[in-house]
């Protein structure tokens, strides 16, 4: 599933290529990926609008529109948003075209195999109603920054282990699976540490961990894993999984000491994996 970094490269794209141009017609061929409305909502939503800017919320890309509405774009587990020549032949599973005036014209598909992802135009103004998980997001690293103040007050308020509070996206917004995994190496602890009994020092290791973790992973474009599900807006894979120190390398010799192998264990309903020699 796409992550953080992941999301914020397909935002970069979209904001190069796709802010200050209108949408001259919207095409819906998947209810599924409408589901939160319709695709008359979608198509009235968007027509002859054109999309200012271009943020994100934890893995949620917000659009902001000329209207006064906003549209989400969420990829879950398969989601893609590519750019293509109008025109072109659309790979299978093409659920919502845009079609983008100017020169050339382009078209913005959504491509989804297993329809989890989904697209919604919302009013800002009743975003409690309409897009409710939003508001219970918690602090998105990259795009609110976190302090090393705010990440020792999410810590040690509470007492639960790294991993599932790393994950929870109530609390920090935008990591998953693989960036939680390679920070807690980074930081050099355990995922299984419970959040209250970390010293200052760790604190501070983790910050900069989670920071220097998500700041790499955007700069190689995100993780491009063996199933190639996620690509950027071009269709180009990035390159940090050639820096995965311990996600996915159970059993492996660890990269950063040499001697000792990769562990899995499963913490709060999730395989891990650490280095039981590096990560205490
Ligand atoms: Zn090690």
């Amino acid at each position: 599933m796409p992550e953080l970094p992941e999301v914020e490269t397909v935002r970069r794209g979209l904001e190069a290529q796709v802010v200050g141009r209108r949408i001259e017609r919207v095409e819906v061929g998947r209810e599924r990926t409408v589901r939160r409305t319709s695709a008359e909502a979608l198509i009235d939503g968007l027509t002859g609008v054109t999309i200012t800017r271009f943020g994100r919320r934890g893995k949620y890309l917000i659009g902001e529109l000329d209207s006064g509405d906003r549209l989400m774009i969420h990829l879950r587990m398969s989601g893609r948003v590519l750019i293509a020549a109008a025109g072109t032949e659309r790979p299978p599973h093409t659920h919502v075209v845009l079609h983008l005036a100017g020169e050339p014209p382009q078209e913005m598909w959504f491509v989804d195999p297993r329809t989890f992802g989904e697209v919604v135009v919302f009013d800002p103004n009743n975003a409690a109603a309409e897009m409710p998980e939003l508001a219970k997001l918690g602090i998105d690293p990259v795009t609110d920054g976190l302090t090393r103040a705010e990440l020792t007050a999410l810590l040690l308020g509470r007492s639960r282990q790294l991993k599932p509070l790393l994950l929870d996206q109530h609390v920090i917004a935008g990591i998953g699976n693989i960036y939680c995994d390679e920070t807690l190496h980074l930081a050099k602890l355990r995922p299984d540490r419970l959040s209250d009994s970390l010293s200052a020092r760790e604190i501070g290791r983790l910050h900069r961990a989670i920071h220097e973790v998500l700041a790499q992973a955007i700069e190689a474009g995100g993780s491009t894993l063996a199933d190639t599900q996620y690509v950027d807006i071009e269709g180009q894979g990035g390159w940090f999984q050639l820096h995965h120190r311990v996600y996915d390398r159970a059993g492996q010799r660890c990269l950063t000491c040499g001697r000792a192998d990769i562990v899995r264990i499963v913490t709060g309903g999730r395989s891990t994996c650490f280095c039981p020699r590096c990560q205490h």
